[in-house]
């Protein structure tokens, strides 16, 4: 598909990678329609948007709810006059061990169920609704082609104090591939991006030294940027013969 062609709606789009795929795309010429929690951050994006050769226009919703998704891409679809790409990024995390005893009282403390669940339901459940309704939306419109793009992480590997995140990011991996095979009859590709250490305000967020740890683990030796992985993203859109597979950016972290 070409960028100028796609009407595209992105999740989590008022902050970090969210931002920098909404703000590229439109830049590229597509339109593009975001969804985040933060009033402030969309009206931030708008702005920034605003003199793009493509149309940048958000939303408040919550992925994690059935009846926001639903209400979000009818309001995509009516904003852009079309739908026929997505880009599932919303994502949070709840680090923390699944046992840990004290080291002073020996009581062992547990990953909570909210703790799971909260993951769950923003990273998981998110891209499940979102996917759900936007396939939906194609088959019953008569759009094709179209293209979805899961965002995944190392973590898919299985990454200690993660049980929540790594489980979600990996059932992001599996459904990328079911969901080609079901989903090409009605002319929807898939694919998946699993980014390394990526400089958003997550990473910008923590002390030097943790960061510093990190990075040694990397054989490039560095984060990522966000446009790093913004063009693995539009490869996916651009290349129609591509679907259901993985493209891991992590500067090696995982060879
Ligand atoms: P970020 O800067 O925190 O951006 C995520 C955005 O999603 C935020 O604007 C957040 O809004 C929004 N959001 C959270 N829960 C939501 C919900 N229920 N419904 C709608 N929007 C919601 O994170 P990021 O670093 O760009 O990460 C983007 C994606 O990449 C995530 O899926 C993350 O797991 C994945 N990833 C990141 C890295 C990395 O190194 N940064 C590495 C691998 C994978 P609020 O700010 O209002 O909560």
């Amino acid at each position: 598909m070409n960028l100028p062609d796609i009407k595209c709606l992105v999740t989590g789009g008022a902050s970090g990678m969210g931002r920098a795929f909404t703000l590229s795309l439109a830049r590229d010429g597509a339109d593009v329609a975001f969804c985040d929690l933060d009033e402030a951050g969309i009206a931030e994006v708008e702005a920034a948007g605003r003199d793009l050769p493509g149309k940048v226009v958000g939303f408040v919703a919550n992925v994690g709810i059935e009846q926001d998704v639903a209400k979000l891409i009818g309001d995509a679809y009516d904003a852009l006059g079309g739908l026929n790409a997505l880009v599932n990024n919303a994502g949070i995390f709840r680090d923390g061990l699944l046992v840990k005893p004290d080291k002073e009282t020996g009581v062992v403390r547990r990953m909570s169920l909210d703790k799971w669940n909260a993951v769950i339901q923003v990273d998981l459940t998110g891209p499940f609704l979102c996917t759900r309704e936007f396939a939906a939306k194609v088959i019953e419109t008569g759009t094709r082609p179209a293209v979805l793009v899961n965002i995944s992480s190392v973590s898919r590997h299985g990454n200690v104090g993660q049980s929540n995140y790594s489980a979600a990011k990996a059932g992001l991996v599996a459904d990328t591939k079911l969901w080609a095979q079901e989903l090409a009859r009605y002319g929807i590709r898939t694919g998946v991006v699993a980014p390394g250490f990526i400089d958003t305000p997550i990473l910008q967020a923590m002390r030097p030294e943790i960061l510093d740890g990190l990075v040694k683990r990397v054989p490039l030796r560095r984060t990522g940027s966000t446009e790093e992985i913004y063009l693995a993203v539009k490869f996916i859109f651009e290349c129609d013969y591509f679907t259901g597979r993985c493209v891991d950016v992590d500067g090696g972290l995982t060879l």
